[in-house]
This record gives structure tokens, C-alpha cells and sequence, in this order.
């Protein structure tokens, strides 16, 4: 743990209604990273190029590659395609570097690590949940929760079938001592507080739209705003520069994807 906490906020998928999601941050002051395929092969409508750009003079802008494919049902040269393409193309749109790469329904294995670190990446973030830290390996950042309505159940089975139980273990506990799912985030929060740790939130626009979680969101927009003081707030790339840049014992990423274990991760870590 690093001493202070930190806060930083995901959104993905690019939606337009990512711009409400904007507004609600910059209203109580927050810092987040927009993820942002060029479009949605899902079926769900992106952004215009020119609300792109808006978003962009205030949020840092990760690539979510081009059309919102999970890597790990491509081969070698699609999943390049969209790695290297989504990249080329986002920076086109904005006339600036994009920095931070996010992994579609964090679906990825071994060789998609390099991929995104080849094609001029310097971190990416999974949806694995459950983390009050920003992990050790820069392409594969955590999470803490999505904000999303799941059961515990789901979280354990998630805890079970994943890597790092120890690392997600304090947050489990904390996780599992709330029945209600909005006060499992709240104490989540408080735990990332009070440990110096951090706190990441994930979110589908879409999904707070089709939930009715408007209120509920900013509500708790606003209690994270009063825990977690402005210079505790960071875009997920802030947080990576800090956590991994000047860390003398992080593996270079090369040795990072090589030896870790051939794992398929799987659509969103909580589900
Ligand atoms: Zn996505």
C-alpha cells in the first residue's frame, strides 16, 4: 500500500451516455478514464468523434479496441488488428496519445498481454474485482468493483474461479459482510480508505440507464468525493505512471507476459 488512498473510476464501452456519466463526475470533482471503442460490434451506439474529442479535454481516453471484440475469440492477426487499429485510430480522432488500453469483458490470455505492450500500450486495465490495490503487473491493472448490481454469490464464484485469492481476499470479507449491494461498494470504499489503498469503480453507462441507477451513482459519487480528498483522486493512467514506473523491482513487461500462466479471463469479473 502506498501512504494515501486513491481513487480512480472506469467507464466503458464508449456509449453516449457517457457523457452524463461525465458531467456527473466533473460535478463532484472526480477524475476517470473513458474507454472508448470506435464502435460497437456488440450492437450498442459510440460516441461521435467530435463528443470524443469534449470528452477528452477533461478525462483521459483509453483505447477499448476497435470494435469492442473480446481478444480471446479472434486469432493472433484479428486481435492484433483491433489492438493496433483501435489504438491508431482513437489517437486520430483526438490529435493526441492514447496511453491505456482495457480489455472488452476482460476477456483475454498470455499472448494478448504483449500484443497491447507491442503496439505502444503502457498499461492495461481487466475487470478483475475485489482489489484494494493497483496490483504489480502494469497490463493486467485491477479493479475493485463494477457498479452493478451482482449477488455475492457471484463475487465468490468469481473469487474461486480467478487468480490472486490472497490480494482479493481482505476485499472478499468486506464484500461479503454487506447483504445490500450499494453499501458492498460504500465499504469497500471505506476499506480502501483506511488502508491507503486503492479504489477502483468500473461502469457501463448503459447499464446504469437501463437499471435506473442514475441517483444511486451520483449519490455515491458524492460519498466517495467526501472520502477520498482531491489529491487522492487520479485517471486509472495516473495511477499506472505511479505504481509502476518508478517501482526497482516490477518485472519489465516482456518477463510480465511471459511467465505468467496461460489463464483465459473471463467477461466481466463479476458475472
Ligand atoms: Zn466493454
Amino acid at each position: 500500500m502506498s501512504t494515501r488512498p486513491c481513487l480512480t473510476i472506469s467507464v466503458d464501452d464508449g456509449h453516449p451516455l457517457d457523457l452524463r456519466v461525465a458531467a456527473l463526475l466533473e460535478r463532484h470533482g472526480l477524475r476517470a478514464t473513458f474507454y472508448l471503442p470506435m464502435s460497437n460490434d456488440e450492437g450498442p451506439p459510440v460516441m461521435q468523434p467530435a463528443q470524443m474529442r469534449a470528452l477528452a479535454q477533461q478525462f483521459e481516453i483509453g483505447s477499448h479496441t476497435r470494435s469492442h471484440r473480446f481478444l480471446a475469440t479472434l486469432d493472433d492477426a484479428a486481435a492484433r488488428a483491433q489492438v493496433v487499429d483501435g489504438k491508431r485510430m482513437l489517437e486520430d480522432c483526438l490529435g493526441q496519445p492514447v496511453h491505456g488500453f482495457c480489455y472488452p469483458g476482460g476477456h483475454y490470455r498470455r499472448r494478448h498481454l504483449a500484443m497491447v505492450r507491442d503496439a505502444g500500450f503502457r498499461y492495461a486495465r481487466t475487470t478483475q474485482n475485489l482489489r484494494i490495490d493497483a496490483g504489480s503487473r502494469p497490463f493486467e491493472m485491477p479493479t475493485t468493483l463494477q457498479f452493478y448490481p451482482h449477488p455475492r454469490s457471484v463475487l465468490a464464484r468469481n473469487l474461486l474461479s480467478r487468480g490472486d485469492r490472497l490480494a482479493r481476499l481482505p476485499g472478499l470479507v468486506t464484500a461479503m459482510s454487506a447483504g445490500d449491494w450499494l453499501e458492498r461498494v460504500h465499504r469497500l470504499l471505506l476499506l480502501a480508505a483506511e488502508r491507503n489503498g486503492v479504489f477502483h469503480l468500473w461502469l457501463h453507462s448503459l447499464d446504469i440507464d437501463r437499471l435506473d441507477l442514475w441517483h444511486a451513482l451520483s449519490r455515491f459519487l458524492a460519498r466517495a468525493a467526501a472520502c477520498m480528498p482531491p489529491q487522492a483522486r487520479a485517471t486509472n493512467g495516473e495511477l499506472a505512471a505511479g505504481m509502476f514506473s518508478r517501482a526497482p523491482d516490477a518485472p519489465p513487461p516482456a518477463a510480465t507476459a511471459d511467465s505468467r500462466p496461460g489463464r483465459p479471463q473471463t467477461r466481466d469479473a463479476a458475472r
